[in-house]
């Protein structure tokens, strides 16, 4: 990146995911590249969680905001990019980290795709006590995004960030 590809990537980065605050676009995988066409005009490209998440709305008014608020938005237009679809692999493990601490089970790992796509479901571990002894409550928590779990050791409740 240039020097002014760089200044805006670092403007926005660290905005966090309007439905779990400790994690960033940029964690996320939403922020892809930031591209400074030959006009001088700036192109951010931001691809979409879930399709139909309420957040993405809100992703680029936010970083349409930060900008503003930076004073950086002069010659910048945000671009939604489909392809490559994202996936939960794009979350940085540092993420995933942070998603268990703040109470969510993060996405497991992508072989548990195939084992939910032959209809098993997935190990999901309690981000409280670590316990694998959970049950499925819900395929549909606070969002689309996520299903509710039980755990069978600590009786919590608790979220899991859908693998894709
Ligand atoms: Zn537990």
């Amino acid at each position: 990146m240039n020097e002014k590809e760089t200044k805006i990537w670092n403007a926005i980065k660290d905005i966090p995911d309007p439905e779990i605050p400790v994690i960033t676009i940029e964690e996320l995988g939403v922020l892809r590249k930031v591209e400074e066409k030959p006009s001088g005009e700036i192109i951010i490209y931001i691809t979409p969680t879930y399709s139909g998440c309420p957040a993405m709305k809100r992703f680029e008014d936010d970083i349409t905001q930060t900008l503003k608020e930076k004073g950086l938005d002069e010659n910048v237009h945000i671009e939604t990019v489909y392809d490559p679809a994202w996936t939960t692999d794009w979350i940085t493990d540092e993420a995933k980290k942070k998603l268990e601490k703040y109470g969510i089970a993060p996405p497991a790992q992508k072989s548990y795709d195939k084992a939910a796509i032959l209809g098993k479901e997935p190990t999901v571990r309690c981000p409280r006590c670590k316990s694998t002894n959970t049950e499925l409550i819900s395929q549909f928590g606070s969002t689309a995004c996520k299903a509710l779990y039980k755990c069978n050791d600590c009786l919590e409740p608790f979220e899991y960030f859908k693998c894709l």
